[in-house]
């Protein structure tokens, strides 16, 4: 699994350069290696090569690799979240990428203060992607963080996109530039318990146009750990 390494070091390569390119610090920029449906192993050699962030789109997968590597990583859930699971992940993750409903973000918060904690959150945006129907449309996107923003037990720390798949990166800069330009928007109005800190933006196929249009967390999988094989599921 040496190509685990490799691949890291290749990526942390590339967002270290694309941050140079636009004059801002690499080090603003955290990568989250996306280990859906990849085994513990794969995660364990993430871990050697000192990346921590790991992201999950399933809450039962999360439940079984928390079980084996517990605290060692710091989980992101990135995919849909389902009211009803939110209780079995929300003592194990350490941002949910994922809000698009005030009914998620108030179980989010329900539970949260159940635990006696605060859970940071990012706002999902759908910003011209008819690949997915989750997210929220940037019309909508100011009235729902002042709904949230008012809710005891969440912090709102920023935005997250998933882009659509293209062959060429530079068709989503665009994208990532209006979502930069919209945080930008959201911060000037102060509103309490937000900030717009993080950028949730890029994977495999556009993290480093993401960076140099501002984003602050890159989500890569295939470029980390290989391509995905759903057929034995
Ligand atoms: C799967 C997934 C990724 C990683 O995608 P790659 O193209 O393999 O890098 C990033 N973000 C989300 C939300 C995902 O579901």
């Amino acid at each position: 699994m040496d190509y685990i390494k490799d691949n890291i070091k290749l990526v942390l390569d590339n967002i270290e350069k694309a941050a140079k390119k636009v004059g801002r610090d690499p080090n603003e920029i955290t990568l989250i290696a996306v280990s859906k449906t990849k085994p513990i192993e794969f995660i364990e050699e993430a871990l050697k090569s000192n990346i921590i962030n790991m992201g999950e789109n399933k809450v039962q997968e999360i439940r079984e690799k928390y079980e084996m590597i517990n605290t060692k990583a710091k989980w992101h859930m990135i995919g849909h979240l389902q009211t009803n699971k939110v209780k079995y992940i929300i003592d194990k993750v350490s941002l949910i990428h994922s809000v698009d409903s005030l009914k998620l973000a108030q179980k989010i918060d329900s539970q949260a203060e159940k635990i006696g904690i605060k859970m940071d959150i990012l706002i999902q945006l759908n910003i011209a992607n008819e690949d997915t129907k989750f997210g929220l449309m940037s019309e909508e996107i100011t009235d729902f963080i002042i709904e949230v923003s008012q809710l005891n037990n969440i912090n709102i720390k920023g935005l997250m996109t998933i882009a659509p798949y293209v062959e060429d990166s530079e068709e989503n800069r665009q994208i990532f530039r209006e979502i930069k330009q919209l945080a930008v928007d959201i911060k000037r109005k102060n509103i309490d318990n937000v900030n717009m800190d993080i950028l949730s933006m890029g994977m495999t196929n556009d993290y480093t146009v993401a960076i140099e249009e501002g984003s602050t967390m890159v989500r890569v999988g295939t470029g980390i750990f290989g391509k995905r094989d759903y057929s034995k599921r």
